[in-house]
């Protein structure tokens, strides 16, 4: 058993103890022999989700619908599923009905891809029915059984095959690939929310240009929120060769440059993807700061209105461009800025009104306005004294 399961033995041991079989599965068997990292540790089981509960004292119902528990043993979760088959799925996603059986071989058979498809015994022995282990070695993508049919049980399935060939950089099986081709236009009955995921993802993975060509060829973007007919722009991604993407607002603002969307074009995409709202304003920053990035005109105002991270993230957007500085040139810059933030600014709302005699309104908010200009702009100093006379000149000039 690979050392990385060792903490994990004794919970298998425990399942099989009580009579009932207990397997590693998905992707943490898959990233092992890949020899990658892996984030997470699945377990498959024949026990049902009550009878895991009867065995373990420290249990989360995190989906026992559909038969997850996640055993909690020494601080770590273990998100336990029982075996289970699908069927239904007249709607091209998720299945209408969920059914608890008690054997492995069905379990593995409702699963995506054969490298997806491996199962872990608690003595290392690898089950693997669909020859998962010689396509992780040829470095191929391949459907469970028939595409056609796998797609047409779950569409989500086709944005997985592409996220995984960036993710592993893997490449698509021929059929398989076909059968994205064919049923591509089914992905427009999957929760946007599912394919965002898979799509960023596929942009943070190892092989984002791989993913991309595959999401482009097969047409998988048609059906994608605001991506109808954009596949000139998305094409200018594959000529691309520098991917230093980190996070989802560093993937947003890439695409948003890439379609040349203005700021309020960015706000209706990134909504239309249902992007939390702290993304949409962290994109919003990080789009002008690439485009002074670009320009080579990242002024104080500009560093001190875009911030810290965003800042980071745009150099991380323009790298891919070949338009980023130094990241010790843009730390040491933005270090040098007198004021990060409103409340470094030596006087506030308050000291205008009780020192200065300004009142509150519009025209105050104009005043701190300047003065934080003029601050950043190493144009006058940052203490008290100077600001509130300074002010008082702005209320006179009007
Ligand atoms: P990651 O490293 O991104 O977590 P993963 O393979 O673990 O990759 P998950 O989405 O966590 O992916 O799913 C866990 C496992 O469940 C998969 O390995 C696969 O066996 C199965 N699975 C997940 N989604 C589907 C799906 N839509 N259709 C069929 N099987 C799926
Ligand atoms: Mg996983």
């Amino acid at each position: 058993l690979p050392a990385i399961f060792e903490p994990a033995r004794p919970v298998l041991q425990k399942i099989e103890a009580a009579g009932y079989e207990a397997y590693f599965v998905g992707g943490c068997v898959r990233d092992t022999i890949l020899h990658d990292e892996i984030h997470d540790i699945d377990i498959a089981t024949s026990a049902y989700p009550s009878e895991i509960k009867a065995i373990f004292n420290h249990t989360v119902d995190t989906g026992i619908e559909h038969g997850t528990v996640m055993i909690l043993d020494h601080g770590t979760g273990y998100e336990t599923t029982t075996f289970r088959t699908e069927s239904g799925y007249q709607d091209f996603r998720r299945p209408d009905k969920v059914t608890f059986v008690r054997s492995l071989n069905e379990d593995l058979q409702r699963r995506d891809f054969t490298i997806n498809a491996l199962a872990l015994r608690e003595d290392g022995e690898v089950i693997d029915l669909f020859n998962g282990l010689a396509d992780l070695q040829k470095h191929l993508i391949r459907a469970v059984g028939d595409p056609n049919e796998r797609f047409h049980e779950d569409a989500l399935r086709m944005m997985r095959a592409v996220r995984f060939a960036s993710k592993l950089d893997f490449v698509i099986d021929a059929p398989t690939l076909k059968g994205i081709k064919e049923n591509a236009p089914l992905l427009a009955k999957i929760a946007v929310e599912r394919i965002r995921v898979e799509l960023e993802k596929l942009f943070l993975g190892q092989n984002p240009v791989a993913g991309l060509k595959d999401f482009i060829a097969t047409g998988l973007y048609q059906y994608c929120p605001g991506l109808a007919n954009t596949k000139d722009q998305l094409a200018i991604l594959l000529v691309l060769n520098q991917w230093h993407l980190e996070n989802e607002a560093q993937v947003w603002a890439v695409l948003s440059l890439q379609l040349q969307l203005d700021q309020s074009e960015v706000v209706k995409f990134l909504k239309k993807w249902k992007t939390a709202n702290d993304l949409i304003a962290q994109v919003k920053k990080i789009i002008p700061a690439v485009d002074a990035i670009h320009q080579r005109n990242l002024t104080p105002s500009i560093m001190f209105r875009t911030g810290d991270s965003a800042l980071h993230d745009a150099n991380q957007v323009a790298k891919l461009y070949g338009w980023a500085i130094e990241d010790s040139e843009l730390q040491k810059a933005y270090q040098r800025l007198p004021i990060k933030s409103a409340k470094d600014l030596a006087i506030d709302g308050k000291m205008l009104i009780t020192k200065a005699g300004i009142k509150p309104g519009p025209v105050m908010g104009k005043i701190i306005q300047q003065l934080t200009l003029l601050v950043l702009n190493g144009e006058v100093a940052n203490d008290a004294t100077t600001l509130l006379s300074k002010a008082q000149e702005l209320v006179k000039e009007g």
